[in-house]
């Protein structure tokens, strides 16, 4: 699932492609994925502009000109794709023009710019969404996400008061977006290795020094994955169906049966908080 970098990565890169292009065109392929009624969520969209793009946790916002907000939200395999032109004609005959072949059968949305360019949404597993909100509605979303990492409510104090009279696993916490936002398992294994504490403890029971170090962990983590553009472990690509390069920096997500790479001990895989937790035995107390 893509979490906090990968969709920061893909925020970034839209800026520079989509942002105040005038949308041309916009084809529902699968209903279900969008929230609102068709007519109204093509007719809000077509002829309008995006003029900046938020983010908070994993779900973008798209702001458009006529004051409304597109929200998408990847969840588990969603991707958006931006293609300069959907084909170039050499001598005649028509080529689509990228090499990853986009559209394709899991592209459910389309949104053409004036010039041409398409933004594609594509989702695999379908669940992720898009939906059109008015400003209170978004005023109302945003109230249910917890603090964010590298924003200005991220303070030490905030992240203290989550783990006062807790009885959850440190892994739940993390992975909690109501409390903590942007965080899913792959940064959660990350963090809590890069903290050399075991994510299966219950979190006030923690020390103060344990929770600082998870803190400073959690910022030094997200800001080195945004630095490499996310992690690719299953179907994450960024904008131009690029992979991300935090892969190679992972030290315990999907490295089961491994050696860790500080101490060679047997890297190991539970379950926890319903999700596959990954963990040195050896380096994490
Ligand atoms: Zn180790």
């Amino acid at each position: 699932m893509p979490e906090l970098p990968e969709v920061e990565t893909i925020r970034r890169d839209l800026i520079k492609q989509v942002l105040n292009k005038k949308i041309k065109k916009v084809i529902i392929k699968k209903s279900r994925l969008v929230k609102n009624p068709d007519n109204f969520f093509i007719k809000n969209l077509v002829g309008n502009k995006i003029v900046a793009i938020d983010r908070i946790g994993k779900l973008i916002i798209f702001v458009l000109q006529n004051k409304l907000y597109l929200l998408t939200h990847l969840k588990m395999t969603g991707q958006l794709i931006y293609v300069k032109k959907k084909m170039r004609t050499v001598g005649g005959h028509s080529y689509k023009s990228d090499p990853m072949n986009y559209p394709n059968k899991y592209t459910y949305v389309v949104i053409e710019f004036a010039d041409n360019s398409n933004l594609y949404f594509n989702d695999m597993r379908t669940f992720g969404y898009m939906q059109i909100v008015n400003e209170k509605e978004l005023e109302l979303i945003k109230t249910k996400f917890g603090i964010e990492p590298l924003t200005k409510n991220f303070t030490f104090a905030n992240w203290e008061k989550l783990f006062s009279n807790k009885k959850t696993n440190l892994k739940a916490l993390l992975l909690n977006q109501q409390l903590i936002a942007g965080i899913g398992n792959i940064y959660a294994d990350e963090i809590c290795f890069a903290a050399k504490i075991r994510p299966t403890r219950q979190v006030n029971k923690l020390t103060k020094q344990e929770v600082k170090e998870l803190f400073n962990q959690t910022k030094k983590i997200i800001r080195q994955a945004i630095a490499k553009r996310g992690t690719t472990f299953n179907n994450y690509v960024d904008t131009l169906g690029r992979t991300g390069n935090f892969v190679k920096h992972l030290q315990v997500y999907g490295r089961n049966n491994d050696k860790c790479k500080i101490c060679q001990t047997t890297i190991k895989k539970i379950k926890l908080a319903g999700r596959g937790t990954h963990f040195c035995p050896q380096c994490q107390v």
